[in-house]
């Protein structure tokens, strides 16, 4: 048996993975890899939860609600990004 306070732990995190459960509404907004650019100069943005780039308005993924990455996490992704959206 479980005690009262090993039952509300896992009350608590059944929710908080729930709120954030990938439910694959993602894939409807799942942006294609352009040509030229980076996927972040073309205005794609990465959900780090759903391992996914989608061509989305919002600021946090339309799939499981964390926020959205907009721009590149490595120095030499900024660089590149910049110099693409900067023309
Ligand atoms: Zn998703
Ligand atoms: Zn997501």
């Amino acid at each position: 048996m479980l005690s009262a306070v090993q039952s509300k732990v896992l009350f608590f995190i059944k929710i908080r993975t729930n709120m954030t459960y990938c439910i694959d509404e993602c894939k409807k907004y799942k942006a294609s890899k352009p040509l030229q650019i980076g996927r972040y100069a073309a205005g794609q943005k990465r959900c780090n939860y759903c391992e996914i780039f989608v061509d989305y308005d919002g600021i946090t993924c339309p799939c499981c609600n964390r926020q959205l990455r907009c721009l590149p996490r490595s120095r030499k992704g900024k660089e590149k990004y910049l110099e693409q959206i900067v023309r």
